[in-house]
């Protein structure tokens, strides 16, 4: 008898692989025509490389998150790094638009920024009233037009909501990843009911906005100044808020989300993601829980990044208006209570792949230009010394 005879005949992950491989190849096509964007390949070298292992790393992403059936982990994969990308590719534009990473006060005020998504909510009832956009009025070369990114912004909205935050947000990928840097999270607590704060920080920097008609967000609160631009510190107020950002983005971004491997800044302070928890009432797909297999283990509730999860969802069957459609509580049910569901579509009907194909092409699309744009800076600085292009 052979040897191979004696080996039991494997059919399901043969089954599952192919059917993995031709689940991946509209994901191939889409992307090679989204990431090429009409332009054709890029014509260098160093561009042609950036282009490869963009393209590679996401298809094997998605591939994987067919083949295993887990979410979270791959997504967090692309996430993060789009994170990492986005302040290299973002300090790299600074040096070669400004010569350096200093924005002023009066910078800001003209819109000589770039475009950040963080002031939708706040720039609302200032355009409203004086019919200008307070922030950002013009831009810089190389970045989106503010109505291409409204757009964007309001496309996704509708498939992703809140998802946004988790397939979408080039600042969550920073504390998403270091949320996941420790094994197991320490005592610290922090109670569910502070995932309301957000809202209050909303509500704050949008009566504040409209009523000095400046991004008072972006010029008082902005954790994320500490990574990508900073005011120059010629005066006591520069230096107090360049000491907030600072203070900010160390304790929401790097030390509570290390300590808790939660999501902190997302979770309990951005109020452009109390903004987004709101179209999650008008976007196509929620995260719902099915009380019938659920044992209460409680393990969703404490995985949840965005604390969006709690005793009362399990027995409502959903999350709560926070949730960021990250997929980690999927991941981690033990009974596979928990699934994506598209609104209309019978309960129980699990329609993981309506929500992924979407969401998962919104992040490689959105993602794409800016990830490839980081690792040729990379790639230049390895073989020329400078990361500047041009
Ligand atoms: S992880 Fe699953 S089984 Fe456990 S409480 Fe959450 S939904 Fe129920
Ligand atoms: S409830 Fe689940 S999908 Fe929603 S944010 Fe929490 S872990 Fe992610």
């Amino acid at each position: 008898m052979s040897v191979l005879a004696d080996k039991p005949v494997t059919i399901r992950p043969i089954k599952n692989f192919i059917k993995s491989v031709l689940l991946t190849l509209p994901m191939l096509l889409l992307t090679l025509v989204l990431l090429t964007g009409g332009a054709g390949f890029p014509t260098d070298v160093l561009g042609l490389i950036s282009f490869a292992i963009n393209y590679l790393l996401v298809n094997s992403l998605f591939f994987m998150m067919i083949y295993t059936g887990r979410t979270d982990s791959y997504r967090a994969v692309l996430f993060v790094f789009f994170a990492v990308c986005f302040i290299i590719f973002f300090i790299g534009n600074l040096l070669e638009v400004r010569g350096s990473m200093l924005l002023s006060r009066e910078n800001l005020f003209k819109g000589e920024t770039p475009f950040c998504h963080m002031v939708i909510p706040m720039a609302i009832i200032p355009a409203v009233l004086t019919r200008t956009i307070i922030f950002p009025g013009s831009l810089l070369n190389g970045f989106a037009a503010v109505a291409t990114m409204l757009i964007i912004w309001f496309g996704a909205s509708l498939i992703l909501g809140r998802g946004f935050c988790s397939w979408g947000c080039f600042y969550g990928g920073l504390e998403d990843g270091i949320s996941r840097l420790r094994r197991k999270p320490s005592r610290l607590k922090i109670d569910l009911k502070w995932r309301y704060l957000p809202f209050a920080v909303l509500l704050f920097i949008v009566l504040t906005s409209a009523a000095t008609l400046s991004p008072t967000y972006c010029a008082w609160l902005c954790p994320f100044k500490a990574v990508t631009e900073f005011e120059p510190l010629s005066s006591w107020p520069a230096l107090i808020f360049t000491v907030v950002f600072f203070s900010l983005f160390l304790g929401l971004v790097i030390i509570l989300p290390f300590l808790t491997r939660r999501r902190t800044q997302c979770g309990l302070f951005c109020p452009f993601g109390a903004f987004q928890s709101l179209t999650n009432k008008i976007c196509s797909s929620e995260v719902r829980i099915d009380p019938g297999r659920c044992i209460n283990c409680g393990r969703c509730i404490e995985v949840c990044p965005t604390f969006s999860m709690d005793r009362d969802s399990l027995a409502k069957g959903k999350t709560t208006i926070t949730c960021c459609k990250c997929g980690k509580c999927i991941d981690h049910c033990p009974r596979k209570a928990i699934y994506y569901h598209t609104k209309g579509t019978p309960l129980h009907h699990k329609t993981r792949l309506l929500f992924l194909y979407p969401a998962f092409l919104f992040l490689a699309t959105f993602s794409g230009g800016i990830i490839q744009k980081a690792i040729h800076r990379v790639l230049l600085l390895v073989t020329t010394g400078s990361m500047l292009i041009g």
